[in-house]
């Protein structure tokens, strides 16, 4: 199964600013702030060239957007994919500045993206692309105002050639430019697990609420990148069983239990994970209909819709990617008591540690792993409970009690701040 036909035609952009009205309606928001609020601050299209090669030029489109910067700078990661757009781009950035706010991290929202397939550029033609689109929305980023971290196809590698064009043009290394970086050039300790542990803090605290024993769960993933191997290894790590796994070529199944380990070498071997040895090999649409306790979507956008929301037949839904469930599909969700851990609480673990990296880098002082996740659980479990806890008071699903206590964060600080000029 590709991509294609896995994405649905659904704009992402249309869904946040759905999302976002809800909150502020149930907030009563100020007109003016919901106008504010509604719409980016800054979006920037780049287009630019690369040397490939067999020495011709191609040009690429990148963005950066960023939606809010009232609470600090902007924040997040930068995306390679070929079906990026600038709608994409500007959900992805709104969502940022609503997670960085339900976490209390001192920053606003932002997000990159380059419409490019990774898989067929060699390291030469990506460290290139990588380099002039850094260059071409540096008039944008810096340590002080904007700062990317990796997202769907980019890593640590990525980070370091960005920090290094960056350095390089102001004529000073500058590792608090982005965080996720490799250790060795400023990255923290537990940067790499973080979305992940972060997200399995969350279903820690879920499972007591609703009487669930993570030692008997079951657990499937989508998507087995960044966040979902490492979700997939850390469930297994508190015992839950890891029944089912896909990545962009489709899934497999195995009802006796996956090793994550094993199926992680298997697709660094093979570039998939399909052909697992014992599994049975899926579709990414039974991969999400597969009964379980605890679904894990940590691919792309729009994955639970209308059109499944009504199969799925998970206990929990834990959000590790961003925007993976609709408006329509929360609301059936939400009627059929699954418990939906929502993107903007459930991986906040990467831009926590993220913010713990920068500080940690402009301070020139380093912690280790044990006080990294140490502070991660502490910010986790506290988010966790204070979204619980206005989703009992207010009667409201999961993802609007997060989106209440972010976007009252956020108008808070943007009204107390006044309007400039
Ligand atoms: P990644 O590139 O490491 O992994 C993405 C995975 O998704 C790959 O295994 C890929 O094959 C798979 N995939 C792509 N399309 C798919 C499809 N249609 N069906 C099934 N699988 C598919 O990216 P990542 O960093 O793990 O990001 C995954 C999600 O988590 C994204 O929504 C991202 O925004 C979100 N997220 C990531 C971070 C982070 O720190 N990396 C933080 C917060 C949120």
């Amino acid at each position: 199964m590709t991509t294609e036909q896995i994405a649905a035609p659904i704009n992402a952009w249309a869904v946040a600013q759905q999302q976002f009205d809800r909150a502020a309606d149930k907030l009563d928001l100020d007109p003016g702030l919901r106008r504010v609020l509604r719409q980016p601050r800054r979006e920037l299209t780049v287009h630019f060239p690369v040397k490939m090669d067999d020495g011709s030029v191609q040009v690429f489109t990148g963005y950066r957007v960023q939606h809010n910067l009232g609470r600090g700078p902007a924040k997040g990661g930068i995306r390679y994919h070929q079906d990026v757009t600038l709608d994409e781009v500007k959900a992805l950035a709104m969502w940022m500045t609503w997670k960085c706010a339900v976490v209390g991290i001192p920053y606003g929202g932002g997000k990159g993206g380059v419409v490019v397939d990774p898989k067929k550029l060699s390291r030469k033609e990506l460290e290139g692309l990588t380099r002039r689109y850094a260059t071409e929305i540096s008039i944008l980023i810096g340590p002080e105002r904007d700062i990317p971290a990796p997202d769907v196809n980019t890593n640590a590698q990525t980070m370091a050639w960005i920090m290094d064009t960056y350095s390089m043009h102001v004529g000073y290394t500058v590792p608090a430019i982005v965080t996720g970086k490799p250790i060795a050039l400023g990255g923290s300790q537990g940067r790499n697990e973080a979305t992940a542990r972060g997200a399995v803090y969350c279903i820690e605290e879920a499972a007591p609420h609703l009487g669930l024993d993570l030692a008997k769960a079951t657990v499937v993933v989508q998507g087995y990148g960044n966040a979902g191997s490492i979700a997939a290894r850390l469930m297994a790590e508190v015992g839950s069983k890891i029944i089912a796994v896909s990545d962009s070529t489709g899934g497999i199944v195995d009802p006796n239990g996956l090793d994550p380990l094993k199926v992680l070498a298997w697709k660094q071997e093979h570039g998939t994970v399909q052909g697992y040895p014992g599994a049975r090999d899926i579709t990414n649409v039974e991969l999400l209909e597969t009964p379980c306790d605890i679904l894990i979507p940590a691919a792309l956008e729009n994955q639970i819709t209308a059109r499944n929301a009504g199969r799925i037949e998970a206990r929990i839904v834990a959000e590790a990617a961003n925007g993976p469930t609709t408006p329509e599909a929360d609301a059936e969700l939400y009627r059929r008591g699954v418990f939906v851990i929502p993107d903007i609480l459930c991986n906040a673990g990467g831009v926590t540690v993220s913010y713990f990296e920068w500080v940690q880098d402009l301070n020139r002082d380093f912690w280790n792993e044990a006080v990294v996740n140490a502070k991660l659980r502490e910010i986790m479990v506290k988010a966790f409970r204070d979204t619980l806890a206005t989703s009992l008071r207010e009667e409201v699903d999961m993802r609007l009690a997060a989106y209440m206590l972010a976007v009252e964060r956020v108008a808070s600080a943007t009204s107390t701040r006044g309007l400039y000029p």
